[in-house]
């Protein structure tokens, strides 16, 4: 997959409204695109995060046609991976979804889920404060 920092402009595929939300002039943000050669913040995620992530991906935006797997599981399985991919055990992913902040929106890849459960990522405060009062 693509690696951006997280809160960085927006700027992997075309912006759609496809999924029929209107108009959005608020700058859209990266947040959750890691891949296995740089490293990202980690920590416990907060109560409830989770579940709110879970509820906003549901919302899926901006599918590829191909699959992203997860560069990190990939990485930490060294000459295992390629079995792993054939045998479908690595996480994977084709869409993003979005957190709607305070004028502002995030980007994430629909793999942000497993980095936070998995790899231990902690999303940036803003997005995960976004994430937990759109779903409260
Ligand atoms: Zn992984």
């Amino acid at each position: 997959m693509t690696y951006f920092v997280d809160l960085t402009p927006y700027t992997y595929l075309e912006r759609h409204d496809e999924d029929g939300r209107g108009p959005s002039d608020e700058p859209l943000l990266n947040v959750g695109w890691l891949d296995a050669s740089h490293p990202f913040p980690t920590g416990a995620p907060p109560g409830g995060l989770m579940p709110a992530l879970t509820e906003l991906a549901k919302v899926r935006v901006r599918q590829t046609r191909g699959h992203h797997y997860c560069e990190i599981c990939i990485r930490d399985l060294g000459d295992d991976a390629r079995e792993a991919i054939r045998e479908g055990m690595i996480a994977r992913e084709s869409a993003e979804f979005e957190v709607r902040g305070d004028n502002v929106a995030y980007a994430a890849p629909q793999l942000l889920l497993h980095y936070v459960d998995a790899h231990g990522y902690l999303p940036p405060a803003k997005f995960r404060a976004a994430a937990l009062r759109s779903t409260s």
